[in-house]
């Protein structure tokens, strides 16, 4: 089942070389979350193929406006197409009346939109459904901010396809087989739920931590997940300036990944100084082999066959 990442938006405050403010969407069955609002992302939505109307939750990190100045237009959009169902905001202080003013002078929206503040330097239970659940994890960056960890919600177990013709299992009874119930046969024999299904795949992971300064903190939070996206504003020639400003190197990033034994690494929140990327991945690959660039249009499966089998537990 789908657990995929597009990232729509890579760069950090300024767009440059074709690189958007920081977005992204995940995809998980058939529901869609979107990570932070950066100004352009819902053009990368309509060009990445991104079905809009899937997103039903919104998680903002903070409110520096390369994370949330592409909100109020794309919400406005979605007024446009005649959204009717409701949206959810998750966010720090502060962005409700930064959006209700907005929508007061230009107009106001045709479906509810619920704000959901986050509090800050907090790790909780923030939103579930039936396909995540979604924790906010502290970060350390100039103004609060908070990154989000995405597990998945364990998934039925599978039914053994031979089992049905085997046992005659009528169709109707396949979901509560899948959920755990043994089958009685009409002879009234009962046939253990353990004959009948497989355990299903372990529950897959994926943490986004933007934006913040090297942080410790983090990494028995985001330990062992498949996917992390770290910020790696800066590389390491400039680690005293990403310190001053709440950022992090590609090193600092690709040592939480090592430490935290996390599947694979995604880069991201680059520096409009730098064109050429090819210096983050060299040097966090030094440290963290299973690194990746993200870029604007990358997509990243979520899926355990990624891990390394790198990382150290400390
Ligand atoms: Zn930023
Ligand atoms: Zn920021």
């Amino acid at each position: 089942m789908r657990f995929e990442l597009t990232v729509l938006g890579s760069n950090s405050a300024l767009p440059a070389y074709g690189r958007f403010p920081t977005a992204q969407v995940l995809a998980v069955r058939e529901r869609c979350y979107l990570i932070d609002c950066g100004e352009g992302a819902q053009m990368r939505m309509s060009e990445f193929g991104i079905r809009q109307g899937r997103i039903g939750q919104v998680f903002i990190s903070h409110l520096h406006g390369d994370h949330i100045f592409g909100l109020i237009g794309w919400l406005a959009s979605l007024a446009l197409c005649s959204r009717e169902e409701p949206l959810d905001i998750f966010a720090p202080a502060g962005l409700e009346e930064i959006i209700r003013v907005q929508l007061k002078y230009t107009g106001g929206l045709p479906f509810p939109l619920a704000f959901h503040t986050i509090g800050p330097g907090r790790h909780a239970l923030i939103f579930e459904d039936s396909a995540v659940s979604v924790y906010s994890l502290p970060l350390a960056h100039r103004i609060p901010a908070s990154g989000f960890l995405f597990r998945e919600r364990e998934r039925p177990r599978n039914i053994r396809p031979e089992c049905i013709e085997t046992f005659h299992i009528p169709y109707q009874a396949i979901p509560e087989i899948k959920a755990g119930a043994d089958y009685r046969m009409e002879d009234g024999r009962v046939i253990p739920n353990a004959e009948l299904t497989l355990a299903p795949p372990p529950p897959r992971a994926y943490a986004y931590c933007s934006d913040t300064a090297y942080y410790e903190a983090l990494i028995p939070l985001v330990r062992g997940v498949d996917l992390l996206y770290h910020e790696s504003t800066f590389c390491d020639e400039l680690a005293a300036h990403a310190a001053e400003t709440g950022h992090s190197t590609a090193r600092q990033a690709a040592t939480i990944a090592l430490k935290a034994g996390v599947g694979r690494l995604i880069l991201g929140h680059y520096s409009s100084r730098y064109k050429n990327l090819e210096p983050f991945l060299e040097e966090a690959r030094s440290v963290f082999a299973a690194t990746e660039l993200g870029l604007d249009g990358a997509r990243f499966e979520v899926a355990p066959e990624h891990r390394s089998g790198v990382g150290e537990a400390s």
